[in-house]
């Protein structure tokens, strides 16, 4: 039987925490009127976490799934294994160390039910560092929502609520977890934002400094370029193309006046180097944006990628 819910929680050395999680994840869930169960995905811990993991998952085999890295592959990852193997049409995915809140599921799941796709948790109220972690965040959570423009003030809160269909199409790199709703939006996703619950790390010890921040602006940059130029990469490559060998050619013909109507030599200055580096740099790029295109297609016709998604489809039957 399908559960119409899948809480996905990634597991890296919470041994201490694990007991509290699962009581917390009974209360929050049992209150719930629909089928539920719960992916929890081990990422290589070093410490009893996985054994503890097992223990729930044989006292009860209907609600409880472990899926157990063979070494630590990160959150990203942990969280992309968690989807995969999961049944569920709704998916929520939450962190093991009880920073979110459990509790905060079935309202969650409500929000969804107004018509959304997508109910993504802002921890308004974050217990956290200020100076190593919330502040970078803020920063970085500013950044992706001016780049991407979806406008949510929270990306990295992993408290959140999503429709099957919305988050399926796509891998997961990098740290590129936070950026699902990112994508979902991409396909035509409706997003809500709702602040969560978030309490201070009990146990344990958070897993990540502020080297994160970092990598998060340069997942920033390949997020921006999949979304806007994916289909089309000769427009971003043709266009600067286009761009420099038009400038060049400015250069050149200012070059060409000079020397023919003033007799200024052309050597006498660097725009003619200049003028010729432009050139050579244009016509790259075009290049490039042709390879670019090349790939496009082996992308999406060896997996058979469609170049739209569909919401639904009347009177028409799809083999
Ligand atoms: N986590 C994981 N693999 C890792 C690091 C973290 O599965 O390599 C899990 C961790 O167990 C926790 C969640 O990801 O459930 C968030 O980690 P953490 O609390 O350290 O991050 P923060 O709350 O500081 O963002
Ligand atoms: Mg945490």
């Amino acid at each position: 039987m399908k559960p119409y819910l899948s809480l996905v929680i990634p597991v890296y050395n919470e041994e201490e925490t694990l007991l509290l999680l699962f009581d917390a994840v009974y209360q929050a869930l049992a209150s719930l009127s629909c089928s539920w169960e719960v992916v929890l995905v081990d990422d290589g811990s070093q410490d009893e976490s996985l054994s503890v993991l097992k223990t729930f998952a044989e006292k009860d085999v209907e609600h409880i799934r472990v899926v157990a890295f063979r070494r630590n592959f990160g959150q990203t990852a942990a969280i992309a294994a968690g989807i995969d193997h999961s049944q569920g049409d709704v998916i929520v995915l939450m962190d093991a160390d009880l920073q979110n809140d459990p509790a905060d599921i079935p309202m969650l799941l409500e929000r969804l039910d107004e018509g959304y796709d997508v109910v993504s948790g802002w921890r308004k109220d974050r217990k956290d560092n200020t100076l190593t972690r919330t502040i970078p965040s803020n920063i970085a959570n500013g950044l992706i929502s001016k780049v991407t423009g979806v406008h949510l003030h929270d990306y990295g809160c992993t408290l959140k609520a999503y429709r099957r269909e919305v988050i399926t199409g796509f891998r997961l790199y990098g740290e590129m977890h936070r950026f699902i709703p990112v994508f979902a939006h991409s396909v035509g996703a409706k997003l809500l934002e709702v602040p969560v619950r978030h309490h201070p790390r009990r146990y344990g010890v958070a897993k990540y400094g502020l080297e994160r921040t970092v990598k998060v602006v340069l997942d920033l940059f390949t997020v921006k370029f999949l979304l806007t130029y994916s289909a089309k990469p000769i427009y971003l490559f043709g266009g600067t193309g286009i761009g420099l060998i038009g400038l060049s050619a400015f250069l050149l013909l200012f070059l060409f006046i000079r020397r023919v109507f003033f007799q200024v030599a052309v050597l006498g200055s660097p725009l003619f180097q200049m003028g010729a580096m432009f050139f050579i740099l244009g016509f790259q790029s075009i290049l490039m944006g042709l390879i670019a295109e090349l790939q496009v297609r082996t992308y999406h016709e060896s997996q058979r990628k469609p170049t739209y998604t569909v919401k639904e489809r009347v009177n028409v039957s799809k083999e």
